[in-house]
């Protein structure tokens, strides 16, 4: 695990934001949105996104799932994705298996081998961040803002199978 402290860089490549480098702006939506239904909303975005730009951060046994679902996500929309997600969050509660149902995800590339591809082209520390919010202009921005990010996301691990 690095979190890139003392070496001038975070693990995806991107330049430190306002707020500071990418765990920073992933703290605060993490904050934010516990109190705000709406923007949970994309939680399974930011975080599968989150993860996939720092996979030292990440558990490798379920990237995988999580390269899926975002996948999922650009493919079906977030509606899909909510459903997807919360048979995901049942399956587990119930205990009889970790890990992700992988029967909805079938259909979407694997995630290709060889560590981190990025830099990215959308990422956190390029977020805003005002009057102490994340999400300074409204919800269908902050949604577009964070399609961008699963986009980019998807987009740099795609490489890697050129
Ligand atoms: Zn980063």
């Amino acid at each position: 695990m690095t979190d890139g402290s003392g070496t001038g860089g975070c693990e995806c490549g991107a330049t430190p934001g306002p707020l500071g480098e990418c765990v920073d702006y992933y703290h605060a939506i993490l904050a934010e949105e516990q109190a705000d239904p709406e923007m949970y909303r994309w939680h399974t975005v930011v975080v599968c996104a989150y993860l996939l730009q720092h996979p030292a951060r990440a558990y490798d046994k379920y990237l995988d799932g999580q390269f899926r679902l975002l996948q999922l996500y650009l493919d079906k929309g977030l509606d899909a994705l909510l459903r997807v997600a919360a048979h995901q969050v049942a399956r587990n509660r119930h205990g009889s298996r970790p890990g992700y149902d992988m029967a909805p995800l079938a259909e979407y590339a694997p995630l290709p081998r060889g560590g981190s591809p990025g830099p990215f082209r959308a990422g956190f520390c390029g977020l805003p961040f005002r009057d102490g919010s994340i999400v300074p202009d409204g919800y269908p921005a902050y949604g577009r803002r964070m399609e961008s990010i699963a986009e980019a996301t998807v987009e740099s691990w795609r490489t890697l199978t050129a």
